[in-house]
């Protein structure tokens, strides 16, 4: 009988049974001296004890603004010191934190802070071509006109938006929440945090949209305090540690793997940028010597094809994850030798699974620990199924259910979706194609809608990426499907070429000629600069894929 695709974490170290807020007064009381955070464009260098300070000083002025446990507080803004500070916050006065990412538009917030009914909004003044104020004041024309809370048809919910800086008319100014709930003392604020338990809500994050609608998935505290405590024990992550966090605070790579990954580890968040910027990064790595390092694969190609790369003491590095997309080999092999991550390991998960289902071990042999996303994380199950749901035996591909204590809590106010995604026995269905091997090892081979097939063949576009990666002049590829009349499905590849390389599509085909399987040498080639993506790096194929379809519509014209 070949064995089943099943597996599970079993592990020496129990699971935390402790809320957010404990955990940072605890950490605080233990090593209140160590330094907790550092942000490069703000000159914040916090220790654990003077962010305790500030996090319980703005989760009273909270919570004397009449905010009552279980109420959803928005945060629109880039990664920034009061972004943490609005975390653990939010956390100790058991509201329920909303991540909403930077990027959105006017609809896209009103959809947000409409879907989960917030009743604050704490929001950044402008990024890059974001004017925030002048965008919530578009959705809001209310702001400002009265006295008093805020009133507003549109958001009937909303009653309070703070403004991180400057205090624009109508708004309240971050500092001064805080100083009123300096003003206000503790009391009120430990005696709401005592009656706080592990399975409350404390987060929603809206799903990064590679997959249809956003939705909101809720999570609680017990969800992400252990994974973020168990992921940062597979990076190796300890007291004193410095992280370097170029990824998005609002989303759980940043909030869960970064932040929370440090304070149970009582190590240093150090934050480069606002939002990612290959140099800042680099920059800040040297300056702050830190020893890890997180990203998704397409921050450290952009790192590492920065020009000034070499001139970069990069040496402090040793761990850190990539994670978030599949991260191909040559990058991996790159970034464990040029930036001395010897120990990188590969994660992989999704925001409903708070997010770290699987992720490599630092001693794993190098060639394991880049072609599969290792093995299973404490506590949690992980099975393969195929179509009709049965488990394959190992070493088939299938869709990846996870379970355990990671899985959320559901889609805020979507029964349907939920049920959907989350089984009735409790598994996690991912919508991710992979294998598990006889070791117990996970190889992600596509997402079930990625997989191309062409004349009935099944195309892995993950195993084709990985095989063009190896030519020396391609920087970033995607591979995916495109429609076609004979054969169904044809295969279509997106390269970025590197700077200066004279590279054609007869010299990509010559490569794959002879070398891997004739149905797998992509039919269209194209170059392009960079490739649509969502804000965490997550690659859109639907969009790639859109774009061919239209320039197939305008040859076809044209001959016509
Ligand atoms: P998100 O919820 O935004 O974190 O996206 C989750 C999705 O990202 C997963 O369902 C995967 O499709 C993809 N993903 C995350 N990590 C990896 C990885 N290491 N390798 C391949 N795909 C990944």
């Amino acid at each position: 009988m070949p064995r089943e695709s099943y597996v599970h974490g079993h592990s020496g170290a129990p699971l935390i049974g402790k809320t957010i807020g404990a955990l940072l007064d605890d950490v605080s009381a233990t090593d209140g001296a160590r330094e907790a955070l550092v942000v490069a464009h703000q000159n914040v260098r916090w220790t654990y004890a003077e962010l305790k300070s500030r996090s319980d000083a703005f989760a009273s002025g909270l919570l004397a603004l009449g905010l009552e446990p279980g109420d959803r507080v928005g945060i629109w803004s880039p990664n920034c010191a009061e972004w943490t500070i609005a975390q653990f916050a939010t956390a100790k006065a058991g509201l329920i934190l909303v991540n909403i990412n930077p990027a959105y538009r006017i609809g896209e917030l009103e959809h947000v802070l409409r879907a989960v009914g917030c009743r604050a909004l704490i929001t950044a003044a402008r990024f890059k071509s974001s004017d925030y104020i002048a965008m919530i004041r578009e959705l809001v024309p209310e702001l400002g006109r009265g006295s008093g809370e805020l009133h507003s048809p549109r958001l009937p919910d909303l009653r309070h938006v703070i403004s991180i800086v400057g205090k624009p008319d109508g708004c309240l100014a971050f500092d001064r929440v805080m100083e009123q709930g300096r003003q206000a003392g503790s009391g009120r604020l430990e005696s709401v945090a005592a009656a706080i338990q592990i399975d409350d809500a404390v987060n929603i994050q809206f799903t990064s949209g590679t997959t249809g609608l956003p939705k909101g998935a809720t999570l609680s505290h017990h969800n992400l305090i252990n994974n973020a405590f168990f992921v940062g024990e597979a990076t190796g992550i300890e007291p004193g540690s410095r992280v370097c966090i170029p990824v998005p605070l609002y989303h759980c790579f940043g909030m869960v793997m970064g932040n929370l990954g440090c304070v149970t580890h009582a190590a240093t968040m150090v934050y480069p940028s606002e939002a990612f910027d290959p140099l800042k990064t680099l920059r800040a790595v040297e300056a702050e010597r830190c020893d890890v390092l997180y990203g998704v694969p397409t921050m450290f190609i952009a790192q590492l094809n920065q020009a000034e790369f070499s001139s970069f003491n990069l040496s402090s590095l040793r761990r850190g994850i990539m994670a978030g997309a599949p991260c191909p080999i040559e990058v991996m092999k790159e970034v464990a030798s040029s930036m001395h991550m010897s120990e990188i390991t590969i994660a992989y998960g999704m925001t409903e699974t708070s997010p770290v289902s699987f992720q490599s071990s630092r001693d794993d042999p190098l060639e394991l620990r880049v072609s599969t996303v290792g093995r299973i994380q404490p506590h949690l199950e992980a099975k393969i199924v195929d179509r009709d749901g049965r488990i394959v035996p190992r070493g088939e591909a299938g869709e990846l259910c996870t379970r355990g204590y990671s899985v959320m809590l559901g889609y805020w106010n979507d029964e349907a979706r939920t049920r959907e995604a989350v089984d009735a026995a409790g598994w996690m269905h991912t919508g991710d194609l992979a294998t598990i091997d006889d070791a117990g090892y996970c190889r992600i081979v596509g997402r079930i809608k990625d997989m191309v097939i062409r004349g009935g063949e099944n195309i892995y576009p993950r195993e084709v990426e990985e095989y063009l990666y190896q030519h020396p002049d391609v920087q970033d590829v995607q591979v995916f499907g495109v429609p076609d009349a004979k054969y169904g499905e044809e295969l279509c590849a997106w390269i970025v070429s590197r700077p200066g390389a004279a590279i054609d599509e007869e010299s990509v085909r010559t490569f794959c000629q002879g070398r891997i399987s004739h149905y797998k040498v992509p039919r269209y080639i194209r170059f392009v600069e960079s490739f649509p993506s969502t804000v965490t790096g997550k690659v859109q194929k639907f969009a790639m894929r859109e774009a061919m379809i239209e320039e197939f519509a305008r040859a076809a014209k044209v001959s016509a």
